[in-house]
């Protein structure tokens, strides 16, 4: 079997092992204010304006509560195939996140809660399975 291949390492993980299905991990950020982020970032906490060593790298739950949704039927990028349905997510942790919902997740309404998992998306040059962040209704 080829291994699997993240699309953005930078942003999430499995703690499970990288595989399709698993739970993400969320690569957020803690301020010494207590301000919670995401994506982790050193420019400057958006509450207290703190930065360098006073912002950590911090573990989210890539659980929460979705908030809206949106369909997208038609793309600017013609290589993106459509629709697919971006959601707003308020994650347990404190963040609101934007991201894609599964595509074969229920539809889905604000107010119920949401998981991201990993999902296979393609196939690299390589031929490793690339997986990429989906939120879908929390089982
Ligand atoms: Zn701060």
């Amino acid at each position: 079997m080829q291994p699997n291949k993240l699309l953005k390492p930078g942003l999430y993980s499995a703690t499970s092992g990288d595989q399709k299905g698993a739970t993400a991990r969320l690569k957020g950020g803690r301020c010494r204010c207590g301000y919670v982020f995401f994506p982790m970032q050193t420019y400057g906490c958006e509450r207290c304006g703190s930065h360098g060593d006073a912002l950590t790298p911090c573990e989210l739950s890539a659980k929460g509560t979705l908030l809206a949704e949106a369909t997208v039927h038609l793309h600017a990028d013609k290589n993106r195939p459509a629709p697919f349905t971006i959601v707003k997510v308020a994650l347990d942790d404190g963040p609101v996140i934007r991201t894609v919902l599964a595509e074969d997740s229920a539809p889905v309404a604000p107010g119920q809660r949401v998981t991201g998992r990993l999902a296979a998306i393609g196939q690299s040059d390589r031929g490793e399975t690339v997986l990429d962040l989906r939120f879908s209704i929390a089982s």
